[in-house]
């Protein structure tokens, strides 16, 4: 009898575990969110249906021009962080993203693990990345995203003391592995919440087919509209997540340094 009521009782506990880890996005999954909340954002802490599209590794001649073609169409801006060798090689893109209303954001030069690297080489990777967007655009980014989102403690700090904000995600379309359209779309349907930051690429390895992007957006955006999702960018949903509303002073632009 005691034994059913043990394993009666594990069961009991293992799938409250388990509802735990499912129950959506709570700042406690974000340690370095809870930790710094000036300085990292992986979700907006909102309530309205508030979500951004975020696009990493561009710009390319490929895929970013066709996705911008998307986004203006169902007219909804995003934001793009940027690699700054890539920048260098497609300016005319980097222009076009800025011009058509579109947030940026600093991704690194050369896409580096940053758990791998030193303070210098990661303030390198980020002036001279900040320093070719200005070039190629006229403006510079206070927003930052890490590759592979990896950062530690040291580097958030070191990235305040740049005047940089770290940007994470809530949703992961793992879009890179190319796994087409219809499981992009279900993944970010299946994940989506008041806040959410999704992850997406616009560029990639020459070997990578991110095609499956640009087609999910055609199908995801306007489903998520018809569900009440209003589409922000970083800067909008930072403002929203401090200060409860998106005021008209644009806050994505930060001093050259
Ligand atoms: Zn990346």
């Amino acid at each position: 009898m005691l034994d059913r009521i043990f394993v009666l009782l594990a069961a009991t506990l293992l799938s409250l575990m388990s509802f735990t880890t499912l129950s959506s996005a709570h700042p406690a999954h974000y340690p370095l969110q809870t930790e710094f909340p000036d300085h990292m954002l992986y979700q907006g802490q909102i309530e309205g249906k508030m979500i951004a599209l975020t696009f990493d590794d561009g710009p390319d001649q490929q895929y970013t021009p066709e996705i911008l073609d998307i986004l203006n169409e169902h007219k909804v801006k995003a934001t793009f962080f940027l690699m700054g060798s890539r920048v260098v090689k497609h300016p005319d893109v980097t222009k076009r993203i800025v011009n058509e209303g579109h947030a940026i954001g600093n991704h690194t030069y050369w896409h580096p693990n940053l758990a791998e690297a030193d303070i210098h080489q990661m303030e390198w990777e980020i002036n001279h990345t900040n320093n070719q967007i200005y070039q190629a655009t006229g403006k510079t980014t206070q927003w930052f995203r890490a590759p592979y989102g990896a950062l530690n403690q040291q580097q958030v700090l070191s990235l305040g003391f740049l005047g940089y904000k770290g940007i994470g995600w809530s949703i992961d379309t793992e879009d890179w592995k190319g796994p087409g359209k219809k499981a992009i779309t279900r993944q970010v349907i299946n994940n989506v919440h008041p806040g959410a930051i999704i992850l997406m690429h616009n560029a990639g390895h020459w070997t990578q087919d991110l095609s499956g992007t640009a087609e999910s957006l055609d199908e995801l955006i306007p489903l998520l509209k018809r569900n009440g999702y209003q589409f922000v960018t970083i800067p909008q949903m930072w403002q929203l997540n401090h200060h409860g509303q998106i005021s008209s002073k644009q806050a994505d632009e930060r001093p050259l340094k």
